[in-house]
């Protein structure tokens, strides 16, 4: 099968074109987080318009990339949400407009889907499994018995992961996004800052990390007030082990708990260096087999969601074209 993704959901403008659920013909990305920065942060307003001005030629490069003329393609796949809900639209719009003028079958497809399904392109999942999506917007464990069936064994409670480092990186002073900039900065730094970690109740897979940002708050201000120096790095490297700590032992407890053999890495943080090694170190002494997609496939991008939207395809779950984008839209149906 030939499906076209299509992705808009935050600030970046995505096609793609996937072969079977597995072959990335093409996967252009047109990321705006050059002109968001200034704001230091993802203005909607903004992304929707560049979204706008960009769809077309983006599908357009996808199409073309990939050498596969329209007529070609068995469906398209579009993120329906979640996500900023302008931006979401965009992207519903175009799917909904060239399925309609081509009478090309559309799909919607759940953003955190093709973040799992991300790891599907490089080698097809085995189920059962776990995976942990740590995103911008997410931090779940999920388990998943088969294709397009998703449970969910715990969650954040309040901040996504992705969004602590952005907020931990602002209090910094340090420019959006701030999640590779934690990484970048805890590489020449040493956790020595006493940070806690939220476990909460002793059998909960759940998250939770604003209390970790208030504690780097507090710690910049006590510094602050007494006119002392914080070191950067070592400030840097405490928080993000604080978050990693938590991260990597919840997933094992979620993997013995589930007992599948496979763990999944999903969403813009997996691209984390110091998470990519503990978590494999971790899963070699468990004999866990963990999947982390490369660099280019963890944060937003359409090749992922043509991946997910692909099952559903075999599946025959179609949508018609009362499609609306959801910005709050549920994995679990
Ligand atoms: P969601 O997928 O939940 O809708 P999103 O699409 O905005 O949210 P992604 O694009 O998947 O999120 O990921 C972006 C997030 O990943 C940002 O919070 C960013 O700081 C974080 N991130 C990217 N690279 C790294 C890194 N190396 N270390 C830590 N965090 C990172
Ligand atoms: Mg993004
Ligand atoms: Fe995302």
């Amino acid at each position: 099968s030939l499906v076209l993704g299509i992705e808009t959901s935050c600030d970046e403008t995505s096609a793609a074109v996937v072969l079977n659920g597995t072959d990335v013909l093409s996967n252009i990305i047109s990321s705006q987080m050059d002109v968001h920065r200034r704001f230091g942060g993802v203005v909607p307003e903004v992304a929707s318009r560049r979204h706008v001005e960009r769809m077309t030629l983006i599908i357009e490069e996808a199409l073309t990339k990939a050498n596969v003329d329209l007529s070609e393609l068995d469906a398209i796949a579009v993120t329906q949400g979640p996500g900023l809900v302008g931006a979401l639209l965009i992207g519903v719009a175009a799917a909904k407009a060239l399925s309609f003028a081509t009478s090309i079958p559309l799909i919607g497809v759940h953003h955190i889907a093709g973040h799992i399904y991300a790891n599907h392109l490089v080698k097809p999942l085995q189920f059962p499994l776990v995976a942990l999506v740590v995103s911008g917007g997410h931090t779940e464990l999920i388990y998943m018995e088969k294709h397009n069936h998703f449970v969910h064994l715990g969650r954040t409670r309040d901040d996504a992961a992705g969004e602590a480092f952005d907020k931990v990186a602002r209090l910094m002073g340090l420019p959006y996004p701030g999640g590779p900039q934690i990484d970048r900065l805890a590489t020449q730094g040493s956790p020595s800052y006493d940070l806690p970690r939220a476990w909460l109740e002793s059998d909960s897979l759940d998250f939770s990390f604003s209390g970790l940002k208030s504690s780097v708050m507090q710690l910049i201000q006590k510094a602050e007030g007494r006119n002392e120096k914080i070191n950067e790095a070592d400030l840097a490297a405490s928080f993000q082990q604080a978050v990693l700590d938590v991260l990597v032992e919840k997933s094992i407890r979620a993997v013995k708990k589930a007992g599948v053999k496979q763990l999944l890495l999903a969403g813009g943080v997996s691209a984390n260096s110091g998470l990519r090694v503990q978590l494999a170190n971790r899963c070699e002494q468990e004999r866990i087999d963990l999947r982390i997609p490369p660099l280019e496939l963890c944060t937003d991008n359409a090749a992922m969601i043509a991946a997910a939207g692909t099952y559903l395809f075999y599946e025959g779950k179609f949508a018609n074209l009362s499609l609306n984008a959801d910005p709050n839209l549920s994995l679990i149906n």
